[in-house]
Order: structure tokens, then C-alpha cells, then sequence
């Protein structure tokens, strides 16, 4: 069995975990320690139970929380060296640097970093693997590069970034800079480019969709939900939203 549950997602703050019956991992903290907590204790999860924090990348708001997380419960930090260097982890006591697919293993976890295209030092995503069933975690991407689809083929869980609808972004109220920057192929995916990605990566494997890094100023969860279950080709019921404020409750894979 492999699961993953997500502690909130956006722009305000990034976390994500997944885990199996002997290990529990947490993909990014953007939230503030006591945020974390409570978020944590909605899900169930001791903080001390977390084997290990992944860092994406070192935008604020995926790793706000690493260092105050890591130094309170003793939890180990794996980053690439990129996103060490810019310091905003603080002083770790506990950390390995590991580099994009370059894989390494916590507990019964095989865990892939995927490298991608990101306005940030070193930024790479994950894909888990345990069990027979095959995870990704996708956000903080401004476009996808041959070696992404070639890693995401016949996954059975797939956490895809829709950040923004391209119309909503290019007509909204952002400056121009800033439109620039989210949309250009070092900042966010567009529902369009997700899924765009998404049909060169979907098989019959796939039984959990969910759309992350939403934009609140420039996207509709209702739109992402329909655009991305067209795709799919499944009914927009089965495409799910990993929410700012709620996240989203644990998922299993287990369908055989
Ligand atoms: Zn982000
Ligand atoms: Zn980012």
C-alpha cells in the first residue's frame, strides 16, 4: 500500500506526504511550525513519525517550515545541493544531498527525484515507488522536458500542477512582470500544458488524479476539475484538488 495526503497547496504554502505502513516521508513545508502541527494532527500524523523531509526547490513556499521541522522533531532533510545552498533551511543538523534521478530509498520507499524546469537553484519533484504502485509529484514546473514523460509513464498516482488558466493569467490583474514569470517556461504549469503532459503519461495504471499549486487568482478548481477529467477521460467527480487551506485527505493505492 502507498498513500499520500496533502497538508495544503498553493502559492501560501506547500506540503505534502506520503507513505506506506513502515515509512513516512513529507515532500516540502511551506507552512510556519505551528501551522504544520495543526495540519499534521488533522491528518492523524505525529511529527515525530516523519522519516524524512524532501525539499523541491527554495521558493518560501515549499520550504518555510523545513528547518524549524527538521530541528524540533530531528527529522532528516534530503535536498539537492541547489536548493541547500540557498540557506533558507537554516543550520541543519541532519541532511543528504541527493541529485536529479540519482534514486534513493527511505524504508520501503524507492524515491526518484525528477529534475524540472523551474526559476530556483537546483528544483526537482518526486516519484515514489513502493508496493507495486508508482506515485508523482509534480508542482513548480513552467514546462516538462522529455526525461519528465518518460518518468511519469504508467504511474498509478499522479499529483499534477495546474497552477493557472492561460486566459485568466493573461487577462487578470497580475503585472506584466509577474505574467512573464508564471507563465514562462521556468514558472507554473497552465491547466492547458498540464494536460497537455497528462495524455502522453496516462495509461490504464492511472486510478488517482490530483490537480495541485492552484492558482487562486488565476485559476477555478471547478474549470481545473472539468478540463482535466476531459483529458483523462474520466468524470470530473474522479479528479481531485489538493486545496490551499485543506489540502486533501489520505489516499491509497490499492487497486490491483
Ligand atoms: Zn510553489
Ligand atoms: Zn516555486
Amino acid at each position: 500500500m502507498l498513500k499520500v495526503a496533502s497538508l495544503g497547496s498553493g502559492s501560501k504554502g506547500n506540503a505534502t506526504l506520503i507513505a506506506t505502513e513502515k515509512a513516512t516521508v513529507m515532500v516540502d513545508c511551506g507552512f510556519t511550525l505551528k501551522e504544520t502541527l495543526k495540519r499534521l494532527e488533522r491528518l492523524e500524523v505525529a511529527p515525530s513519525s516523519v522519516d524524512a523531509i524532501l525539499v523541491t526547490h527554495e521558493h518560501q513556499d515549499h520550504i518555510s517550515g523545513v528547518g524549524p521541522l527538521s530541528r524540533k522533531f530531528d527529522i532528516p532533510v534530503w535536498s539537492t545541493k541547489g536548493s541547500l545552498l540557498s540557506g533558507k533551511c537554516g543550520k541543519l543538523k541532519n541532511y543528504s544531498i541527493i541529485e536529479g534521478f540519482q534514486g534513493f530509498e527511505i524504508g520501503d520507499i524507492d524515491i526518484l527525484p525528477i529534475s524540472v524546469p523551474h526559476d530556483a537553484r537546483e528544483p526537482c519533484q518526486y516519484l515514489f515507488s513502493a508496493h507495486q504502485k508508482r506515485l508523482a509529484v509534480l508542482t513548480d514546473l513552467g514546462s516538462y522536458t522529455p526525461e519528465i514523460v518518460e518518468t511519469l509513464q504508467d504511474c498509478h498516482g499522479l499529483l499534477l500542477e495546474c497552477n493557472h488558466d492561460e486566459e485568466m493569467l493573461w487577462n487578470g490583474p497580475y503585472p506584466y512582470s509577474l505574467k512573464q514569470r508564471v507563465g514562462g517556461p521556468l514558472g507554473h504549469m497552465s491547466n492547458n500544458q498540464a494536460i497537455k503532459l497528462l495524455q502522453q503519461v496516462i495509461s490504464q495504471n492511472l486510478e488517482l488524479l490530483i490537480a495541485s499549486h492552484i492558482s487562486e487568482q488565476n485559476n477555478c478548481p471547478d474549470l481545473v476539475k472539468k478540463t482535466v477529467a476531459e483529458a483523462a477521460g474520466w468524470p470530473p467527480e474522479r479528479v481531485f484538488i489538493a486545496e490551499q487551506d485543506e489540502g486533501f485527505g489520505w489516499f491509497e493505492l490499492t487497486k490491483n
